[in-house]
């Protein structure tokens, strides 16, 4: 699940949100992976309707919903394959998410729903998880401690955000009390939220729906390509300008061209937009703060390939408490695989970005970790094939959008349409299911419906 390194080597803000054009014109380490499944699409109409920026799970969204409803549209992307932060890549015959894995919020989900009508192969995820404390396995009575301090957390930050006026950092309501099992009940809320809790809004913070959660066979990216078969997409193209000064938009890209149309629904990630896409009239000031004031959120995986690895069951968390290191957490036997992930939580992650080379260096921490609660003789077997940098990734500056103190209203905002042809969508204005393939994919078809409504 989406769910550190404290202190020193906690990238501020401002820095990590500002990655230098130098880290970024190396490819982030993730980029060689080929996605398994390469649909067919449709060609562009040459006066759509409505143009769609992006073909992530928002944009696909979009697309579908606008299309379902006889509208023409023009899906412009700029990477050589679909699904953005959602890609199954094939590592030794095993499909392997590098992106969005689970299917969070089943109830609310509608790619749940809709994997349901279409037959795909839904697994239901399992609740129990292993936990680990130092180098043995915790005893019933920890597990139980441990649950019962998860709760007690979550109880004290969900009803202090519904009692405090104030939107102040969420890190300041977690409660006294958690005993030994403070430490990593924050590790896992960071993790989970992107950043550190002292960065995260307070009245953002309840506003995540997990629910009954989902796997689904082949992977979530190859799922979401599955959905774009058909489409009219065009890869490799993109999009450097929007100009609403005159009737309807003209959307231009890196080669020089333009295509234009009575609406447009740009799905890009929110960090994207804080620093490429001119928009010519300027947003609304209100528009443009609600973008510029989100912050970049980190969660990347590490792959391992473990056959031996010390974990039974498929799919299931793993928590591994105390050491040096301080794990954020692992998902184990992914499909019942000998693959697992790492994940890496933002401290973690960016404290390796001031390595010459960021993804070695992570392949170095993660054995280390896994030397020190294990022993050497239980790692002999472990590959870590893949390591992903979507920090550094220019075509998403992160993993999700967080909304740091202060900026709670900001998700909602961005959903008014600008001067009823310009509409923004994707995970970051989500308010039930933010930094989520699920909640992506429902506000890009939030924004179609309202397009719709306006030029069906
Ligand atoms: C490691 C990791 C693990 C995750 N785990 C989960 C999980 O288990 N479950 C879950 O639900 N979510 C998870 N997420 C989050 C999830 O992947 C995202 O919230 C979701 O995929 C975002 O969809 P989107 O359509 O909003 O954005 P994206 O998927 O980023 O799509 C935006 C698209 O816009 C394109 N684009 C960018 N710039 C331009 C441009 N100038 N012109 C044209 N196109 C452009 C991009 O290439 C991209 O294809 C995870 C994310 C990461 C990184």
């Amino acid at each position: 699940m989406r769910r550190g390194v404290p202190g020193d080597d906690v990238a501020r803000i401002c820095e990590h949100s500002a990655m230098t054009p130098d880290r970024l014109a190396v490819p982030p380490a993730h980029a060689r992976f080929r996605s398994t499944v390469m649909p067919r699409f449709a060609p562009l109409p040459t006066s759509p309707n409505v143009i769609v920026v992006g073909a992530g799970a928002a944009g696909i969204g979009a697309a579908r919903r606008l299309i379902e409803a006889g509208l023409s549209v023009a899906v412009l992307e700029a990477r050589d394959r679909v699904g953005g932060r959602a890609v199954t890549t094939s590592l030794r015959g095993h499909p392997i998410d590098l992106g969005a894995h689970w299917l969070h919020a089943g109830p609310v989900n509608p790619l749940v729903a809709l994997g349901r009508a279409r037959g795909e192969p839904l697994r239901k995820a399992p609740q129990n998880g292993h936990l680990v404390i130092g180098r043995r396995r915790a005893r019933p009575a920890e597990r139980r401690a441990f649950s019962s301090a998860f709760d007690l957390a979550d109880r004290a930050m969900t009803l202090g955000a519904s009692k405090t006026s104030e939107d102040c950092a969420v890190g300041s309501l977690v409660p006294v009390g958690l005993g030994p099992w403070r430490d990593r009940i924050e590790l896992v809320h960071a993790l989970v939220s992107g950043r550190p809790l002292d960065e995260v809004s307070l009245h953002d913070w309840p506003s995540l729906e997990y629910g009954e959660n989902f796997f689904v066979d082949g992977g979530y990216g190859a799922y979401l390509a599955r959905l774009s078969q058909d489409l009219p997409i065009v890869l490799r193209m993109p999009v450097t300008r929007i100009d609403r000064s005159a009737d309807g938009v003209k959307v231009g890209t890196a080669d020089g061209a333009s295509l234009s149309a009575k609406a447009v629904i740009v799905t890009v990630p929110i960090m994207v937009l804080q620093s490429s896409i001119r928009f010519t009239p300027a947003l609304p000031p209100a528009i443009r703060s609600a973008i510029d004031g989100f912050i970049s959120g980190t969660y990347e995986h590490a792959v391992l390939h473990w056959p031996s690895a010390p974990f039974q069951g498929r799919d299931r968390l793993a928590s591994v408490i105390g050491g040096r290191h301080r794990p954020p957490g692992m998902l184990t036997r992914i499909g019942g695989s000998p693959f697992h992930f790492f994940e890496m939580d933002a401290a973690m992650a960016e404290g390796l970005d001031a390595k010459l080379a960021p993804a070695n260096a992570a392949r170095h921490l993660v054995r280390a970790v896994l030397a020190e609660h294990f022993g050497y003789r239980a790692i002999d077997d472990l590959a870590i094939p893949a390591v992903t940098e979507w920090r550094r990734d220019a075509r998403s500056l992160g993993s999700w959008a967080v909304v740091p103190p202060g900026h709670a209203p900001a998700r909602v905002a961005l959903k008014a349409p600008v001067d009823e042809r310009l509409w923004f969508a994707g995970e970051a204005l989500s308010r039930e299911q933010w930094g989520t393939a699920g909640g992506a994919y429902a506000e890009g078809a939030r924004a179609a419906d309202e397009v719709i409504e306006r030029f069906g």
